[in-house]
């Protein structure tokens, strides 16, 4: 028997933004609300801390680079729930400034999971949107600094507006294998991993809504966002901003209500539409 009460999942939200837009949602969400994380005892921690605040979110292991991990948490959906109404895409990795890592070695990790990690989730998690559900993918202002660095060639590829997921996928791997031959700035591809991850990120978010505003399941929402700069380990705690503030857009678009028109397959900072490509 599955169980019809509305539910909510966070990928990587054992700390950071994440953890505030799970506590965020507890508070103003009535279903269940899942906190994921790929490491079982820190998602735990979390779910004890957030325990002591009086909250009562639902843990379940995610590692969105694992094709297992992903298949499993789809099946307890499925199986518990038979549908998802509010996916927030927000893990993600930036290797810090002082890294010493190869530029490939970080070209490929970076899109292995914030781009193709996210994807592979919706993937499977995109079948399970119920009618009016809400995705939301935590992408960022970065993304539009990497995009004005790439060669007007490559921004009309990455721009183009009959874009497919494929074609994106083959165009993130285009800049891997440029980055591990060295060539990729002759390419017109910027030297910032992280940054073509999150264009990866800002693009797919468009190619989805255009993708689920054909779907028969009615009113089903996706929109990206940056968080803004946030005080959490990714940015070695020098934002500005508290993770609460930070899970400010993501919950905003989270909670849209049914029959919202717009926003609706944006990229938004601050809950204002934002051109991220231009
Ligand atoms: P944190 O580093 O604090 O948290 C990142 C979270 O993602 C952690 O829970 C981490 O888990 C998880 N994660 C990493 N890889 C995976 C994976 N393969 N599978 C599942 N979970 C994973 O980062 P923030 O909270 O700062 O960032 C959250 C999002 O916001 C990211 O997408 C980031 O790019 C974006 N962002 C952040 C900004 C900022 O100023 N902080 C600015 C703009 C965008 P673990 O603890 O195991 O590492």
């Amino acid at each position: 028997m599955f169980c019809y009460q509305t539910r909510t999942m966070v990928t990587g939200s054992n700390k950071g933004i994440g953890y505030a837009i799970v506590r965020g949602l507890c508070k103003q969400f009535e279903g269940d609300v899942y906190l994921t994380a790929r490491k079982e005892e820190l998602g735990q921690e979390a779910i004890k801390s957030l325990n002591s605040e009086g909250l009562s979110p639902k843990f379940h292991q995610l590692d969105i680079t694992d094709q297992a991990s992903i298949g499993r948490l789809r099946d307890f959906l499925k199986n518990t729930y038979g549908g998802l109404d509010i996916l927030v895409n927000n893990a993600g990795i930036a290797y810090k400034q002082a890294s010493t890592a190869p530029f490939a070695e970080q070209a490929e990790v970076s899109i292995r999971t914030n781009y193709q990690g996210t994807s592979d989730l919706c993937n499977a998690l995109f079948p399970l949107l119920r009618p009016h559900a809400r995705v939301v993918n935590v992408s960022s202002m970065v993304s539009t600094f990497a995009i004005k660095k790439c060669s007007k060639e490559v921004q009309a590829k990455f721009l183009n507006y009959k874009i497919t997921v494929d074609d994106l996928t083959n165009l993130m791997h285009d800049f891997i294998q440029a980055a591990k031959k060295g060539n990729h700035e002759s390419k017109g591809y910027p030297s910032s991993a992280y940054g073509m991850s999150k264009v990866g990120v800002s693009v797919l978010s468009e190619i989805q809504h255009r993708q689920l505003s054909a779907d028969p399941r009615e009113d089903i929402l996706v929109n990206a966002c940056c968080p803004g700069y946030v005080n959490t380990d990714m940015s070695s705690h020098k934002g500005h901003k508290t993770i609460d503030q930070g899970a400010d857009t993501p919950l905003y678009l989270a909670l849209l209500p049914p029959g919202t028109k717009s926003p609706a397959g944006n990229f938004l900072s601050e809950r204002k539409i934002k051109k991220w490509n231009e």
